[in-house]
């Protein structure tokens, strides 16, 4: 009998293990959740509703053949909900587990075997045929084929935070988990300006609000804003997208797009960007390492905020907080934080270079997604990598992988019956942690799955 395992109780991990299920296979599926509300993970584990989703609710969904759309589902209890909303990640966390319990239960009334294991998997250690996976409750699975659905890492300290603002209390390393303080703070800063920075100053404006907010970041540039209507696609995509494939680098891909909306000035240019989802990864891929490396220091800012935008509504709340002036965003460089609360933090602006130290009774580092696997301290990724069964991406973007999520090992070979699903894979696919990335990713998954293992079950034949 075969075993598959999902590591991962999040969005990703619940998406490959519902494809899973629905197979009509034999293999047994196990889920390892971790500590995790099953299937929400970082992202739909909030229960604050100004956290919204910024994607069109008609947009999202778990599974690529979804048994009910998330419309439909969030309408059930909420009424006037249209496919154009922007609605509370927390309702999609929501809709997650309904689906999760669907597919489980559909399973169970077809026989199909399963098992779910609350528990974070701690290391895999390779045998002739297969896999050993140790769990923290002691359990050890026999396992023939593994997708690792972990996330992105839990946060590193910037290097410019001292040790003594890290011990502080003051400094806060999880954006989600704002701390619970007798006092209000008078002054917040929030290191960073993208999306989780949003997320983190809607909530504090709200939690504290007579708190002083300011966001700092290089460039100060927070994410743009969707229509609140959904624009017409731009006529030309397709050819523009031909040209794009044929740029070498980020710098002529720029002048291009440029070029069409100015032959193009009615359109919106937000279409457009929306319009290259389906040749990003290709984009990236036809990057040689060095442009990549460009593209990371000089664009990824812009892209991200142009290509990642806040929903209308969060966007209006942000704007309403800088016009009464409770919140100040900079763009200007953390050189240093230090300090035992309330700290200091030393910023040089931009515009002139000049330096400056503020005092925040609280600091939140909300600087996006670790993928850096060569730093971390994640008990299974270090195992992982100290072993060579796996290698981090070059530039420090996940896992070196094939672009189906077939994981690389040390010697740069495929290493039979280990695949990742999600961050881990920027390396390859650059764009690949939104659900509608992850549910596409995950139904071609759960198929690679089971044709890998009838086509080593179909060898083993052979040679015995
Ligand atoms: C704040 C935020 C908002 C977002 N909003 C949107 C949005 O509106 N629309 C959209 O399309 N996308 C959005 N995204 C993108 C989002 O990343 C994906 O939608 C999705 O949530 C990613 O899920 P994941 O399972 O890959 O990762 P995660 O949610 O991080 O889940 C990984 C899980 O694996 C568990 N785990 C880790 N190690 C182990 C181990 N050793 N053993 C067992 N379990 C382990 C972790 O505890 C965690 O629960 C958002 C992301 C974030 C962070």
């Amino acid at each position: 009998m075969t075993h598959i395992a999902v590591i991962g109780g999040g969005a990703a991990g619940a998406a490959v293990f519902g494809a899973l299920l629905c197979k009509h296979d034999e293999a047994v599926v196990h889920w390892i959740t971790g500590r995790s509300t099953t299937g929400r993970g970082v992202a739909y584990a909030t229960d604050d509703d100004h956290h919204l989703l910024n994607v069109r609710a008609s947009g999202m969904g778990l599974y690529a053949d979804q048994d009910e759309d998330f419309v439909q589902h969030a309408s059930r209890d909420h009424a006037n909900v249209r496919g154009t909303d922007f609605l509370p990640r927390r309702l999609f966390g929501d809709f997650i587990e309904a689906q999760v319990r669907k597919r489980i239960s559909s399973a169970e009334q077809r026989g199909r075997r399963f098992a779910v294991h609350p528990v974070e998997a701690l290391r895999i250690d390779p045998q002739v045929d297969g896999y050993d996976i140790f769990l923290a409750d002691g359990t050890c699975l026999h396992i023939d084929a593994v997708v690792l659905a972990v996330g992105a890492l839990s946060p590193r300290p910037l290097r410019t935070v001292s040790a003594s603002a890290l011990a502080s209390g003051a400094y806060e390393l999880d954006p989600w988990n704002l701390p619970q303080r007798t006092r209000a703070p008078r002054r917040l800063i929030v290191i960073g300006t993208g999306l989780t920075a949003v997320d983190t100053l809607l909530s504090a404006s709200t939690r504290w609000p007579d708190a002083e907010l300011v966001a700092v970041s290089r460039h100060g540039q927070l994410p743009f804003v969707h229509p609140v209507l959904p624009i017409q696609p731009f006529p030309a995509q397709a050819s523009l997208n031909a040209s794009l494939l044929d740029c070498d680098g980020a710098a002529p891909m720029l002048r291009k797009i440029r070029s069409a909306l100015r032959d193009a000035p009615d359109i919106d240019w937000r279409s457009l960007i929306d319009g290259m989802r389906p040749i990003n990864a290709t984009l990236w891929q036809n990057l040689t390492h060095a442009k990549r490396r460009q593209f990371l220091h000089h664009a990824r800012w812009i892209w991200e905020a142009s290509r990642h935008r806040v929903a209308p509504r969060s966007a209006e709340t942000i704007q309403q907080l800088r016009d009464e002036g409770r919140l100040q965003v900079n763009a200007a460089r953390v050189l240093g934080v230090d300090g035992q609360g309330p700290l200091d933090v030393t910023v040089r602006t931009r515009s002139n270079q000049v330096l400056t130290t503020l005092q925040a009774d609280l600091v939140v580092q909300a600087t996006g997604l670790d993928t850096a696997v060569a730093f971390t301290e994640h008990t299974l990724l270090s195992q992982l990598i100290d072993d060579g069964l796996v290698v981090a991406d070059p530039l420090q973007l996940g896992l070196s992988a094939c672009p189906d999520g077939r994981l690389l090992n040390a010697r740069g070979d495929v290493q039979r019956g280990l695949y990742a699903i999600g961050s881990l894979l920027r390396g390859n696919l650059w764009e690949c942690t939104a659900m509608p990335e992850i549910r596409t990713a995950a139904h071609t998954l759960a198929s690679t799955l089971i044709a890998d293992r009838s086509q080593a079950e179909a060898t083993a034949t052979v040679v015995a």
